[in-house]
């Protein structure tokens, strides 16, 4: 396995982060987790510009996004397998304990590891923590994600793929690693940026290829939504059909299973979608 690291395609097993990397010391980085197929990114671009944004976000140097694209493709080209998922990590580097952000530069690993597409249908649950719209890391991919790991491991306990966050004022939010989107009375909806989620690229290319209304919901709203699904990098549109041991159907409803139809065909057609 190849990865990228600091300029140079290396061998994974030799390749090292300092331990003092203030990325691993307090997690401040940010990332970004792309789809793959047959050695080509899905939405770089956009996948690149939310680095960018996210980095600004936590006062990170700007990256230089023509390495990162190089990096990505040096670690595509060098790892060949059908569907990979793309990891980019950049962090503030080297900062020895009790010292402020690294002032080595930052730094940059690209890595890609082999996966499978997701089923069609998942199980998600509510969790009783908040995302903090208001937070200074509110719609940042910054890889402090404690939180979403401990909401993740209670999803898991309770036979469920994702865990979904209310914000601080009761609104449905977004998953661990998704967006969400409803179906009321027929329409499909899905929460503001406002709400705090993350600007989800998935989430994006579904309001545009199938259109849905952007809407403040409570969380409650889950308890009667006619159908409920999540997007990301990796599940595409993926409906949820059983929420807090509610089932809802066994198969994606008619709403949800359009929006998956519309989203493999655009996204077949334009692969690069900006
Ligand atoms: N929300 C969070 C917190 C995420 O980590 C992700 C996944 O990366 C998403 C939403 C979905 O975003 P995307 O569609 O860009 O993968």
């Amino acid at each position: 396995m190849k990865i990228w690291l600091d300029g140079e395609l290396r061998d994974a097993e030799g390749a090292r982060v300092s331990v003092f990397d203030h990325g691993l010391t307090v997690g401040d980085g940010v990332f970004e987790t792309i789809k793959a197929e047959r050695g080509r990114a899905f939405a770089l671009t956009r996948h690149l510009e939310r680095l960018a944004t996210s980095a600004r976000g936590l006062g990170l140097p700007e990256p230089d996004l023509d390495e990162v694209r190089r990096g990505c493709t040096a670690v595509l080209d060098a790892n060949p397998m059908p569907l990979g998922r793309l990891r980019i990590t950049y962090t503030g580097g080297v900062s020895p304990l009790g010292s402020d952000r690294g002032e080595a530069g930052p730094t940059l690993v690209v890595a890609v590891s082999a996966t499978s597409r997701r089923p069609d249908t998942t199980a998600a649950v509510t969790v009783p923590w908040t995302r903090n719209e208001r937070g200074a890391l509110a719609g940042l991919k910054s890889t402090s994600y404690g939180e979403n790991v401990v909401a993740l491991a209670r999803a898991r306990e309770q036979g469920a793929s994702e865990a979904l966050f209310a914000n601080t004022t009761g609104a449905l939010c977004e998953g661990t690693g998704s967006n969400v989107f409803v179906v009321l009375d027929g329409e499909l909806h899905t929460p503001p940026l406002a709400a705090g989620c993350l600007a989800g690229i998935t989430r994006a290319l579904t309001v545009a290829w199938a259109g849905a209304k952007e809407t403040d919901l409570p969380l409650d709203v889950l308890e009667s939504a006619e159908e409920i699904f999540l997007t990301s990098t990796l599940r595409d549109v993926q409906a949820v059909t059983r929420i807090d041991g509610r089932q809802l159907a066994d198969e994606p409803g008619p709403v949800t299973a359009e929006a998956m139809r519309i989203f493999d065909r655009e996204s077949a057609a334009d692969f690069d979608p900006r």
